[in-house]
């Protein structure tokens, strides 16, 4: 089974408190860790054997991408970012799912080359700490936050 088509399937139950928004080719969600704060995910709603951008048709790639955009866009305004910084991984779930980093300078410390770099830099378990697990308020604050950003934009 796969990480990502169970939270899906927590989001069509009703029962996920990370999920922000639903758009036409995925799924918005909060990240569960938030040492970068506002670190937000974009799952796409297909798994099968969809797993490479380039496995999508055109127009489907178009409009995932351009979601995807939306979504970074919505996070930077809403949380705050000097930069976006975008992932689409899948060695360890190989569904095709955005990660959405708002960076800030110092965000990783000293660590990357004297605090410049991707987040993968920053230890691994700092980055997953539970210490930076947000509070159920506070989840609910960010969730609140990035859906009405998401609603204003997408009218
Ligand atoms: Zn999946």
């Amino acid at each position: 089974m796969c990480l990502i088509c169970d939270r899906i399937k927590m989001i069509q139950e009703g029962t996920n408190p990370y999920f922000v928004k639903e758009l036409d080719t995925g799924y918005v969600v909060i990240g569960d860790n938030q040492h970068f704060y506002g670190y937000t995910l974009f799952l796409y709603k297909h798994h099968e054997d969809k797993t490479e951008l380039f496995h999508l048709d055109a127009e489907e790639r178009n409009k995932f991408m351009a979601e995807m955009s939306l979504v970074a866009e919505a996070a930077a305004k809403t949380f705050g970012a000097e930069k976006m910084n975008y992932e689409l991984l899948g060695m360890g779930d190989a569904h095709l799912h955005w990660h959405l980093y708002p960076r800030k300078k110092g965000d990783i410390e000293d660590y990357g080359n004297h605090g410049k770099g991707p987040v993968w830099w920053y230890p691994m378990e700092k980055m997953y700490s539970d210490d930076n697990r947000p509070s159920d308020e506070e989840l609910k604050d960010m969730v609140a936050k990035l859906r009405k950003t998401l609603d204003e934009m997408t009218v």
